[in-house]
C-alpha cells in the first residue's frame, strides 16, 4: 500500500494468536486482561469461543441479503428505509445492538459514503468487522476532504453532476448504504443479486458489481 492510497492490506489478522513478543502494547494488555478474567472465573474459554463465533458470524452477507431483498421488493425497501431494525428482524438479522440505524438510498444523482472520522464506528451486525482501510487515518480524513477521489480509487468515477454526501458514523448512529441496483440485473433472482452486493458498495465507496450476461453467470 503506497502512502496516500486506500486499499486492502496484504494480509488480514483472522483469529490466530501471534507470539506474544510480536504483540503491540495494547494487544498485550488485552491478553493480560483476558487471562485475569479467566483466572478469576469471570468468564470461561467457552464464553470467549462463543463470542468469537458470534462476531465471525456477522458478515457483509447480512447486508447483501437486505439489499437484494430491497431491490426485488419495493415494499420491503420502504420498510428498510423507514424502520431498518424492524426490516432486519424480518430477515432474522439481529440489529438490536445498534442504537440508531439509518439506511441511505443511493440514486443516480446522489451517492452516500460512510466514514467514522473519530475511530471505526461501523454497522457490525449488518456488515461484520470493518476492513482495516476503514479504520485508517488516511480513509477517515480523505473521505471528508476528497470523497470523489476515494471513490475513484475504488473504481467509481462519478459524473460531475452527481452529488456525494458523506455521513459520519458515531457511537449512536450507524449507516448502511443501499446501492443502486446494477443495470442489466433485471432478470436475476434475489440470491443471484446478493452476489453483486459487495461490502464496499454498502459503505458507499463504490457501486454494486455489474450484472454479467446470463451465460457468463452460468459459467462463473
Ligand atoms: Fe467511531
Amino acid at each position: 500500500m503506497s502512502d496516500g492510497h486506500i486499499s486492502e492490506p496484504a494480509s488480514q489478522d483472522h483469529g490466530h494468536e501471534h507470539p506474544k513478543h510480536e504483540l503491540s502494547r495494547y494487544a498485550k494488555r488485552i491478553y493480560a486482561i483476558r487471562d485475569l478474567l479467566l483466572e478469576k472465573g469471570v468468564i470461561t474459554e467457552k464464553d470467549i469461543r462463543c463470542q468469537i463465533e458470534y462476531q465471525e458470524a456477522r458478515s457483509p452477507a447480512n447486508g447483501a441479503k437486505l439489499v437484494a431483498r430491497a431491490w426485488v421488493d419495493p415494499n420491503f425497501k420502504s420498510r428498510l428505509i423507514s424502520d431498518p431494525k424492524a426490516a432486519c428482524a424480518e430477515m432474522s438479522i439481529d440489529a438490536t445492538s445498534i442504537n440508531e440505524f439509518v439506511v441511505l438510498e443511493n440514486t443516480e444523482k446522489v451517492r452516500h459514503m460512510v466514514v467514522c472520522t473519530l475511530c471505526s464506528c461501523y454497522p457490525r451486525p449488518i456488515l461484520g468487522r470493518p476492513p482495516d482501510w476503514y479504520k485508517s487515518f488516511n480513509y477517515r480524513s480523505r473521505a471528508v476532504n476528497d470523497p470523489r477521489g476515494v471513490m475513484r480509487e475504488f473504481g467509481l468515477d462519478l459524473p460531475d453532476d452527481a452529488e456525494v454526501r458523506v455521513h459520519d458514523s458515531t457511537a449512536d448512529i450507524r449507516y448502511l448504504v443501499l446501492p443502486l441496483r446494477p443495470k442489466g440485473s433485471e432478470g436475476l433472482g434475489e440470491l443471484e443479486l446478493t452476489r453483486l452486493v459487495t461490502r464496499d458498495s454498502m459503505i458507499g465507496v463504490m457501486d454494486a458489481l455489474p450484472a454479467l450476461p446470463s451465460h457468463e453467470l452460468a459459467t462463473s
